[in-house]
């Protein structure tokens, strides 16, 4: 159901609300503003001539808290514009917008010079000219280059050889939708030396860590030698989209309300997909030699500007850390580089015990329930900038490929 307010910028869908502009003196001539696919976050707040005031749509996130993730449509003639302006803090990353031309497939980067910044009404603004391109009849402009099911569905749909991974259902989500669970590698579990757990999303925005995952999923299906190792020793076990509604609803997820996925191996889990996972755990206790949790961090500033392996608190498992770390800056052979310095250890910066009294996280959950395991870790990923090389889509799959390595390296010691 769809009800548009007069004046003809808001709308309401559902539960959702999802805000629509349209720009230009004639109203239906004009450009019109929309995040009314999957993925898609926007608020319009208000449209002043060929301005358009929007901001991240925080519908799921805590009160009090404040994230980044929003991802639009502008659609138009080839040509047409629209001066996209946000208020207060700064949703726009250290490359600028992502930008896509296709309807989502691929994206690139603006740059940090496209983004002007300017007092309005006394209030800081940050803004980018946002142009329906030649041929075209839409753009797609995003915090991040996105990542949910039909590039997870391009990337199986490109697997479909010998190797394909076998793909499963973890469980279905709150809104009925399924939460994919990839099996790769050594498909026999009794053959397999070990399994090896992935997972992402998490926090739903954070889409770069899917593309590395992708990355990792490539190498173990890969015709070469480290396939051929993964294949004849190790399963692995990913679930792509831990908040499964959340990456194609485009929530910001990150301290989602009452508490975030990454905080909900309790006792009693309130997400489907938390309560399926913390099960198959229970079914393949004893079997599991790695598991990988893999995040994206802030929006920049120290920390948030690399590839780093977050610490935990018990000293056995930190030193599979920096063992692990160790081999990763050794074997890695991507654009984006890993530096084994970059640990951040438990009881630092943001890592201490406070960050996780609103629940368990899945590593915690993880190190209880794989007491075996020789690496539980979660790695975050710089979004668009990692020590001054661009994150991407291809960067990320190719940080993905290295962490197979590493892992790979890691397990054979
Ligand atoms: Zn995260």
């Amino acid at each position: 159901m769809r009800t548009t307010i007069p004046g003809g910028w808001m709308a309401v869908v559902g539960w959702l609300v999802v805000a629509v502009g349209v720009l230009g003196a004639e109203p239906g001539k004009g450009v019109r503003i929309d995040a009314d696919y999957p993925s898609g976050n926007i608020v319009v707040q208000r449209i002043d001539g060929d301005t358009a005031f929007v901001a991240p749509d925080q519908r799921d996130t805590q009160k009090g808290q404040w994230w980044f993730y929003w991802s639009f449509r502008l659609r138009g003639t080839a040509g047409q514009s629209a001066n996209v302006v946000f208020t207060g803090k700064n949703p726009i990353g250290v490359r600028g917008p992502a930008m896509s031309e296709d309807s989502g497939v691929t994206w690139r980067w603006l740059g940090a010079s496209a983004v002007k910044s300017a007092q309005i009404d006394g209030k800081p603004t940050w803004s980018f000219a946002a142009v329906v391109p030649k041929d075209a009849v839409d753009v797609r402009y995003a915090f991040c280059p996105p990542y949910n099911q039909s590039h997870l569905q391009a990337f199986l749909e490109g697997h479909q050889q010998s190797s394909s991974p076998r793909v499963e259902e973890l469980c279905r989500s709150r809104k009925g939708r399924a939460v994919e669970l990839i099996r790769a590698g050594q498909l026999d579990t009794a053959k397999a030396q070990g399994i090896v757990l992935l997972t992402s999303r998490h926090h739903c925005c954070e889409t770069m860590a899917t593309y590395a995952m992708e990355g990792f999923l490539a190498a173990v299906l890969a015709d070469d030698e480290l396939g051929r190792r993964w294949r004849e020793r190790w399963q692995v076990i990913a679930i792509p989209f831990i908040d499964k509604d959340g990456v194609e609803d485009g929530d910001q997820g990150k301290y989602r309300d009452p508490h975030d996925h990454n905080r909900d191996y309790n006792e009693k889990p309130i997400y489907p997909e938390t309560a399926a996972l913390m099960k198959l755990g229970v079914g393949i206790k004893g079997r599991v030699a790695a598991m990988l949790d893999l995040h994206c961090p802030h929006i920049r500033g120290e920390w948030n500007d690399r590839v780093y392996i977050v610490g935990a608190e018990p000293p056995a498992v930190w030193e599979g850390q920096l063992a692990f770390a160790r081999t990763l800056e050794r074997v890695q052979t991507g654009p984006l580089v890993f530096r084994a310095k970059d640990c951040l250890a438990f009881g630092t910066a943001w890592n201490t015990a406070a960050n996780t009294t609103a629940g368990r996280s899945a590593a915690q959950w993880g190190r209880e329930a794989f007491p075996e395991a020789r690496l539980i870790t979660t790695i975050e990923i710089a979004y668009a900038d990692a020590l001054g090389k661009e994150v991407n889509a291809e960067s990320a799959r190719a940080l993905g490929r290295d962490l197979a390595r590493a892992v790979a390296e890691q397990l054979a010691k």
